[in-house]
């Protein structure tokens, strides 16, 4: 019989928050008729997370005490370890027509869709700077972090939610969207004990797939874990990725030790503390370790290329049951003639490469996503050192169709930082 990690918090099993059968048709009906709020695009993602109880223990959005607590202390008033506040904003205007009490339709303000009821319980003005000073590290408004916290509506509204849907995550990404009973199943008929989640929200290249590949060595398997929710402008879309994973799950692994999957959260960007949140919600989904890389849930220069490695070791012991897999930067080496990282490789030089993408000399073959967009588009080779011909042909097919829609944004998108 198969021992997985149990779940986060005190009870230590899972608490979706998402209604069915007919109590969901009830609550639907019922949501029609309620006063309704809009969402944004991180609140509905929190939102489904609890619905499928990726973010057990919590039954909802948090009030002042806990968004403090998890603010400075990265735990909520009882004592539950919690790295990044999960709360919910309305204008003043709303905030003020509603008491303690009162139910609310949550809608999500891109599909106009009813996700959530909740059930109101404190409404409480937050310092935003201070949130974004512990959690960001930063306050500056460059952060594509800071920047959502700071375009939050003026008043937090906390209370206890039913969830009504997972939006279009089950039906747009059929197969690979999972909740973490979905997840713990498939581990559970493997026989899996140990697995290690590979947080993913770009393209899988040979990097990827060497640390997939060193901790399938040291567990049963590894969980490819992509993000499905909003990434930033440029980045690849959801269904490439998944495909670039097929191809080289297909082509490259025993398929039996791997299992792919994804979850409907956007990126915050946090950095440590995402990492953190990473590990705490793999922790739901049944995942005993969690590969943290180099500048992991990072963006821009905000935070040390370790900062993700070292927040595992400040935080008491016990927070989480999921352990971090602590990697340094990976990479083809041509001095090594293999895979390497910045551990264990003795090699420093830059490897240069000809216009074709051939080896000229050096050693370590680093590509920026800027370089790589560049290859592809201008149809150049780009080295099976970097990547596998496979997932290239598909970047390729992705690129090609891009420019001819859209060239301007892919101008755009060329400045982004895919290479991570
Ligand atoms: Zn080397």
């Amino acid at each position: 019989m198969s021992q997985l990690v149990k779940p986060h918090g005190k009870e230590q099993v899972l608490k979706p928050l998402l209604l069915e059968g007919e109590e969901l048709a009830e609550a639907k009906k019922k949501a029609e008729t309620l006063k309704k709020l809009p969402m944004s695009s991180r609140e509905t993602g929190d939102a489904i997370m609890m619905g499928i109880g990726g973010f057990t223990p919590l039954d909802g959005f948090m009030d002042h005490d806990d968004w403090k607590g998890s603010v400075t202390d990265f735990q909520m008033k009882d004592g539950t370890f919690w790295p990044i506040p999960v709360t919910f904003s309305a204008t003043k205007e709303d905030a003020a027509s509603l008491t303690s009490g009162n139910e609310v339709t949550l809608v999500d303000e891109d599909s106009g869709e009813a996700m959530a009821i909740l059930t109101v319980e404190e409404k409480y003005g937050v310092d935003k700077e201070l949130e974004c000073k512990e959690v960001f590290k930063t306050t500056d408004q460059e952060h594509p972090g800071v920047a959502k916290v700071m375009a939050q509506r003026e008043v937090n509204i906390s209370g206890p939610i039913a969830v009504l849907s997972e939006s279009f995550f089950p039906s747009e990404f059929g197969g690979i969207y999972q909740r973490p009973s979905e997840a713990r199943a498939i581990f559970e008929e493997r026989g899996w004990n140990t697995v290690a989640a590979l947080q993913l929200r770009n393209p899988m290249h040979n990097s990827h797939a060497y640390l997939a590949k060193v901790a399938i060595e040291v567990t049963d398997g590894v969980y490819i874990h992509q993000l499905l929710g909003a990434l930033k402008p440029g980045d690849i879309p959801a269904d490439t990725r998944v495909k670039c994973i097929d191809a080289l799950v297909q082509n490259y692994f025993r398929p039996e030790r791997v299992v792919q999957g994804g979850y409907p959260l956007d990126m915050r960007y946090a950095g440590p503390r995402e990492a953190l949140l990473h590990a705490l919600f793999r922790q739901n989904y049944g995942c005993s370790h969690l590969i943290v890389g180099r500048d992991h849930a990072g963006v821009g220069d905000y935070y040390g290329p370790f900062d993700a490695h070292r927040i595992f070791d400040e935080i008491p012991s016990g927070s989480l049951l999921t352990q971090a897999l602590k990697m340094d930067w990976t990479f083809f080496c041509y001095s090594c003639g293999e895979m390497a990282s910045m551990k264990t490789c003795p090699h420093t030089e830059k490897a240069v490469l000809d216009e074709d993408g051939n080896y000229v000399s050096g050693d370590r073959l680093l590509l920026s996503g800027t370089m790589l967009r560049k290859m592809l588009s201008e149809n150049k080779m780009v080295p099976t050192e970097f990547s596998k011909p496979e997932v290239v042909a598909l970047l390729r097919e992705f690129y090609a169709g891009l420019e001819e829609k859209v060239e301007v944004k892919l101008h755009g998108a060329a400045t982004g930082d895919a290479a991570k």
